[in-house]
């Protein structure tokens, strides 16, 4: 084998020894022997960190010298150990946070593009945003958003930290809510206050992506008066016209996360994004949110008896708990049946923006929950 480096301590051997050393090993002979053996000044434990890497059959995409593995204890298992992969000449790491010179530039560059994106996307400001202005999501996050972090008056560059844990979440759990914030920085209604952390923005098909981890501020152009003014939008029912429309898909946001709970309780692989989201709308067009969670939570019940029953695998469980909820709410549909509202169970609380959304704006309290988003009283 070709020896890259020969630790002080296994230098009286010749790299034969080394070899047949390294041969023994591996083949589980007792630490202590080879250690007296081959007259190695070492604790038993500190051995394999003595043995040359093992050289791999790949390169560095770097500096294209051959990339070497690690030694691991005699006793470790093998699946963890081509994660080591590193090159010996730059030290390039394939696996994990890498910080070789290349992969410090290729990230100072991937940081200098997405921070002038950034600035570009934020140089475009408009000042005095008025209720009308803004869509119903925007007006009812930004409402949560003070509920949940902000004081009655708006501080100037106000912290959000969505991931600190809040005695009421802001948003759905799930992935709704870096697409939310995301929105809501594209909107220039957020902004970034922590752009170093590499974790925070990245940029998705050219589109600056916000993360649950990234430190916001409310932007310059949110003040107390906008807050003030979607509030007196709301209370007087003073309704700009595209809100009427856009209630629905807060609703599906709420339906959606409870699904993903209630399936990810019983330990169910997600299935087809594309399934679940057609079969939840279609159960949003008849029942209220409240109905939806209901049938939820029972397919989830189903399909979790059918697991044992039938003894069937999650997969299987996963893809009979959609097709359950759409043949009770087909049943329901066809024999009028009465589908009584579920309240939310302790272990998945209501967001802010669900209170926000019924409590406040809808006004339906729990009711809210009751009543199908299509049909339900709007504020005229
Ligand atoms: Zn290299
Ligand atoms: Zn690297």
């Amino acid at each position: 084998m070709q020896n890259t480096s020969i630790h002080p301590k296994l230098a009286h051997l010749s790299s034969e020894q080394v070899n047949t050393l390294i041969k023994d090993y591996y083949a589980k002979k007792k630490v202590t022997d080879l250690i007296q053996r081959f007259n190695i000044d070492c604790l038993p434990f500190q051995l394999y960190k003595l043995l040359p890497p093992e050289v791999s059959s790949e390169f560095c995409p770097n500096c294209d010298a051959v990339m070497v593995l690690p030694r691991i204890p005699q006793s470790a298992h093998q699946n963890k150990y081509k994660q080591g992969l590193y090159c010996l000449q730059c030290k390039h790491q394939e696996y994990g946070i890498c910080t070789c010179a290349y992969c410090r530039e290729a990230n100072k560059k991937q940081q200098k593009s997405i921070k002038i994106a950034y600035h570009s996307h934020c140089q475009i400001t408009h000042n005095h945003i008025k209720a009308t202005d803004l869509t119903l999501e925007q007006a009812v996050s930004l409402l949560s958003l003070v509920r949940c972090y902000g004081t009655a008056k708006i501080k100037k560059d106000m912290i959000i930290q969505p991931s600190k844990i809040s005695t009421i979440p802001f948003a759905p759990k799930s992935s709704y809510t870096d697409d939310l914030l995301s929105r809501l920085s594209e909107a220039r209604l957020l902004k970034i206050t922590d752009q170093s952390n590499p974790k925070a923005i990245s940029l998705l098909n050219n589109k600056v992506a916000v993360s649950f981890s990234a430190q916001l501020s409310l932007s310059d152009t949110v003040l107390s008066e906008l807050i003030r003014n979607i509030e007196t939008s709301i209370t007087e029912t003073n309704w700009p016209t595209p809100w009427y429309e856009q209630v629905s898909e807060l609703a599906f946001a709420e339906c959606r996360e409870f699904y993903d709970f209630c399936a990810g309780e019983r330990m169910f692989p997600s299935v087809d994004e594309k399934i679940v989201t057609a079969m939840l709308r279609n159960l949003l067009e008849d029942f209220s949110t409240g109905q939806c969670l209901r049938i939820i939570y029972s397919g989830a019940q189903y399909a979790a008896d059918f697991m044992v029953k039938k003894t069937a695998t999650p997969s299987q469980a996963a893809s009979y708990m959609v097709g359950v909820c759409q043949r009770w709410a087909d049943k329901a549909r066809a024999e009028n049946w009465v589908v009584t509202a579920f309240r939310r169970n302790f272990n998945c609380p209501r967001s802010m923006l669900s209170y926000v959304l019924y409590d406040f704006v809808l006004k339906t309290d729990e009711e809210g929950l009751q009543i199908p988003i299509a049909i339900v009283q709007l504020p005229i």
